[in-house]
């Protein structure tokens, strides 16, 4: 790929997905670039969640170290009572109507994040809001990660995992429902913006085979494009069952670490087990967004 347009092909390392300080991530995003490139991506977007405020500086750093660059974002979006995630790539960072969208939903935060640390109050762990707030920096960004964070460094989860399988996941302390972008929102935005809105993480969504289908169907009507195939947040088996939905859905495919953190995410950047050949890519799809590394000398 290096210095050349598309179309690429099947070799190439490819990582759409994944989080800087400005969410719930811990490294920069020069920091993250540094780390995809060192890892051996070739073409790599960074995707905060519900902001943009670290494309810029990641597509410089990107730039300069060598790699071919995307746009991006992942945006929180409610669907009936889950949460859904919808991963904007190759959008215009600047449009109006999606920095509109991002702020609207981020302004949210801070109010779950004090009813999370009541909720949380109430099963006796106290200071929650406080101590998540250090790990975000920003109450406008502090996210169950942070809360995740801060209940292990306390010594009451071994684990994140441990953290939302006792606490802040429905039913669960700590847990509080919230009002993100519509599905509908969250697909238009990305539209207006230039961008192709993809549905993170599949796998992850408690649906059931009729209800997932019935999202597919809205989704594709909406105007979505993408789906997720190979994710950190995606067993080995499920790697197979998404590229078979791709198939059948039509959809293109795209893959991403969904990396956060060392030590904390399952794959890190550029770790990533190779597509299968025959689905399409939204790489290729997205070929005349794509950023090239400037020219060396
Ligand atoms: P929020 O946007 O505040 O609801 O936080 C969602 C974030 O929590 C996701 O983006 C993940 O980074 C993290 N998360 C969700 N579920 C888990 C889990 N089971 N283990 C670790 N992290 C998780
Ligand atoms: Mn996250
Ligand atoms: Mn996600
Ligand atoms: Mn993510």
């Amino acid at each position: 790929m290096k210095g050349h347009g598309p179309p690429y092909n099947e070799q190439v390392n490819v990582d759409l997905h994944c989080h800087s300080t400005i969410s719930d991530g811990t490294l920069t995003p020069e920091t993250l670039a540094q780390r995809a490139q060192a890892n051996g991506v070739e073409l790599w977007a960074l995707t905060d969640h519900d902001e943009l405020g670290g494309v810029a500086r990641a597509q410089e750093a990107a730039l300069d170290l060598g790699m071919h660059f995307l746009t991006g974002v992942e945006i929180s979006a409610s669907y009936g009572a889950n949460t859904l995630h919808i991963v904007g790539l190759g959008v215009d960072p600047t449009h109006p109507d999606l920095c509109a969208g991002m702020t609207s939903i981020r302004t949210g935060r801070e109010r779950r994040a004090r009813l999370m640390s009541e909720s949380l109050a109430q099963a006796g762990i106290t200071g929650a809001f406080e101590g998540a707030l250090k790990y975000a920096g920003n109450p406008n960004l502090i996210s169950r990660t942070h809360f995740a964070r801060h209940l292990v460094k306390t010594g009451v989860c071994r684990d994140p995992n441990e953290v939302f399988r006792r606490y802040l996941t429905p039913g669960k302390p700590g847990f509080v429902p919230h009002q993100w972008a519509t599905l509908a929102d969250a697909v238009t935005w990305i539209r207006r913006a230039g961008g192709m809105a993809i549905l993170a993480h599949p796998g992850r969504y408690p649906l059931t085979a009729n209800q997932e289908y019935a999202l597919l169907s809205e989704f594709k009507t909406l105007g979505g494009l993408g789906i997720e195939v190979i994710t950190g947040s995606h067993s080995p088996a499920e790697f197979i069952q998404y590229a078979q939905v791709a198939r059948e859905t039509g959809l293109a495919a795209s893959c991403g670490s969904d990396f956060h953190a060392p030590g904390e995410s399952r794959i890190d950047l550029g770790d990533l087990p190779a597509m299968p050949d025959d689905l399409p890519k939204v790489w290729d799809l997205l070929a005349d967004r794509i950023h090239h590394p400037r020219l060396a000398g």
